[in-house]
């Protein structure tokens, strides 16, 4: 695995490889990689020539600081983890190579219905964020593939999004999200949870399940009702939301309808850390 921690090397390097017909798959991460992340990665090796990881905790998505000064950081572990899963090139740039002319954006990026519903609205300036750092990647790494995560769900819409709207031509696949045995999604974030919480903590995925498994049968909002007071029961905080969506649109579905791609979609908090999660129905 060759680092780069600057651009300059790193687009000489992958005009070379481009110039030999390589595909080049990309997966974009802020690091404390975990099962997940790795899962990515091999999916990306699996079918591209070289797969480029990158590592970076990236300031303008985090619309609470407190959450960004609490992310876990990882590098050097990460960096033998990546080298035991066929990464080819790590990325790992500072703050100064990733933003040279400061924080602020200089894009609006318009993103219409799915900037502030769900993750956006709790999460508001989240997503141009995210749009910020992905459109800048893009640009440097100019992949033929992108591997995102399915635990991200709105992201994947919203990076599809930006990808369109900016014509750029790369790939998106999306991939399923990578569980612990009792169901709780990987997540860097988990590593925060203490060990009591952490036992509770599945019964997110237990509540997307349930209205997963009752969908036909019972009516959404009854559903959704039961499944926080689910989460609360077990020892969940606070929930965020927990929703029935069009899986294209992430429109509210409020009458179930087989025909219909669907997805339910959550987030609630437990011993104080912020969890998302989110199942495909049909
Ligand atoms: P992050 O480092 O949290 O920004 O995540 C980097 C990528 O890994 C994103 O595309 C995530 O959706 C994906 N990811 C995070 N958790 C999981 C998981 N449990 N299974 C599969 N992919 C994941």
């Amino acid at each position: 695995m060759i680092l780069y921690k600057t651009i300059a090397p790193l687009q000489n390097k992958l005009r070379q490889l481009n110039k030999t017909g390589k595909t080049i798959g990309f997966v974009p991460t802020m690091g404390a990689l975990h099962d997940g992340h790795l899962s990515l990665i091999n999916d990306c090796a699996s079918i591209n020539d070289i797969t480029v990881c990158s590592i970076f905790v990236n300031p303008t998505q985090f619309n609470d600081i407190k959450d960004f000064e609490k992310y876990p950081l990882s590098v050097e572990n990460d960096i033998l983890l990546l080298e035991l899963h066929n990464t080819d090139i790590l990325f790992l740039p500072s703050v100064e190579e990733i933003y040279p002319h400061g924080l602020k954006p200089s894009i609006h990026y318009n993103l219409g219905y799915l900037e502030n519903i769900l993750e956006g609205f709790y999460r508001p300036g989240h997503f141009q964020g995210v749009c910020q750092v992905v459109h800048r990647l893009l640009e440097i790494i100019k992949p033929t593939e992108l591997f995102l995560g399915q635990k991200d769900y709105q992201q994947c819409l919203i990076i599809k999004k930006v990808t369109e709207l900016f014509y750029i031509n790369t790939k998106i696949i999306t991939c399923p999200t990578l569980r612990e045995p009792d169901g709780l999604a990987l997540s860097s974030r988990n590593r925060r949870i203490n060990t009591e919480a952490r036992k509770k903590a599945p019964a997110l995925y237990k509540a997307l399940n349930y209205i997963k498994n009752n969908i036909t049968d019972k009516e959404i909002l009854i559903l959704k009702k039961n499944a926080q007071a689910m989460m609360l029961d077990a020892g969940f905080e606070k929930t965020d939301y927990t929703e029935v969506c069009h899986a294209e649109t992430l429109q509210p579905v409020l009458q179930y309808d087989p025909a219909t791609p669907s997805i339910v979609l959550a987030a609630a908090f437990i011993d104080g850390v912020r969890l998302i999660d989110n199942l495909l129905i049909n």
